[in-house]
């Protein structure tokens, strides 16, 4: 695994198109998109990485992933008479399909939908209680105790991000979000605010890869479904593209992390800045597409 992470990361470095940054995040908009980092976690607990695997990145949208385990945790199933479980083949702050389908989102992992599981989770209570569970939860997953919001890039969105607002108050009119949707908002920036490794979010996504060295905090069927999401909603418009390059459930975000579950073998992470026009990682995507052909991980 070493020398398999080492080839990648070394053919990644020697690549001249990095990808465009996240630019509608201002916070964002300043990174160096030229860097890498990779990290697998393996059966045995064991932990390989290359690159810059201890710098913290902005997890963006990977987070939805871990609001979606709290929320099915806090009111199971009901969720799903909120949020859809199909894919959406448009951009992933659209209105179009909204308001279409009457303001239920398509799936958990477009913003419209994510909006509504943060909404699920903080039910009535304060937005500091409801990401504290998002963070204890992560913090858990990834046996860790250094992952953080970093309040800067929350302000940031919640000073430029219309286009989500725009989502919340559509999703209210349509009697799909319960609480003030100016707290929904600040919850759901803040939590796409969450920073971390690979090597965190490589040990994180362990559980839902269903490895025994993994904590218990999700049960089999539950993972299962996260992960079915993941496959087909994981890399909104892309996910089709993901499927069929990397053959591997997957979770990105624009500040250019990608989680990877291959079920009952491994749990990846990788970071890459610079993203491609579906605004997924660009070397992330294609260093995933090398370590499944180097494997043989693709469930397919
Ligand atoms: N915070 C970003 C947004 O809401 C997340 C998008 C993403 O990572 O794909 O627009």
């Amino acid at each position: 695994m070493e020398e398999i992470l080492k080839t990648i990361a070394s053919d990644i470095f020697r690549q001249d198109e990095w990808g465009q940054k996240a630019q509608y995040i201002p916070e964002l908009a300043g990174i160096d998109p030229r860097q890498f980092a990779i990290s697998v976690c393996l059966k045995d607990g064991s932990l390989y990485s290359a690159g810059a695997a201890d710098k913290p990145f902005s997890i963006q949208s990977v987070a939805k992933v871990f609001s979606l385990v709290a929320a099915l945790g806090r009111v199971g199933d009901q969720l799903w008479t909120r949020v859809g479980r199909e894919p959406l083949g448009n951009s992933f702050d659209s209105v179009l399909l909204l308001e279409q389908e009457n303001g239920r989102p398509r799936n958990p992992y477009v913003n419209a939908g994510a909006i509504v599981t943060t909404d699920a989770l903080l039910a009535g209570r304060a937005p500091k209680l409801a990401l504290a569970e998002i963070l204890c939860l992560i913090k858990h997953m990834s046996d860790s105790d250094s992952v953080y919001i970093n309040e800067a890039v929350a302000a940031s969105e919640q000073k430029t991000g219309s286009r989500n607002k725009a989502l919340a108050y559509y999703l209210q009119s349509h009697g799909n979000l319960y609480n003030d949707p100016e707290l929904t908002l600040g919850t759901y920036f803040h939590q796409c605010a969450i920073e971390m490794t690979t090597a965190q979010l490589a040990m994180a996504g362990r559980a839902l890869a269903s490895l025994p060295c993994a904590p218990k905090v999700i049960s089999h069927l539950r993972a299962r479904r996260v992960n079915a999401l993941m496959m087909t909603c994981g890399h909104y418009d892309g996910s089709g593209d993901f499927a069929f390059q990397v053959g591997l459930p997957g979770k990105s975000g624009v500040g250019g992390g990608i989680l990877v579950i291959a079920p009952n073998v491994a749990s990846i992470a990788i970071w890459s800045p610079g993203l491609n026009h579906y605004g997924n990682s660009h070397a992330g995507t294609r260093a995933a597409a090398m370590l499944t052909r180097a494997t043989n991980w693709s469930i397919f």
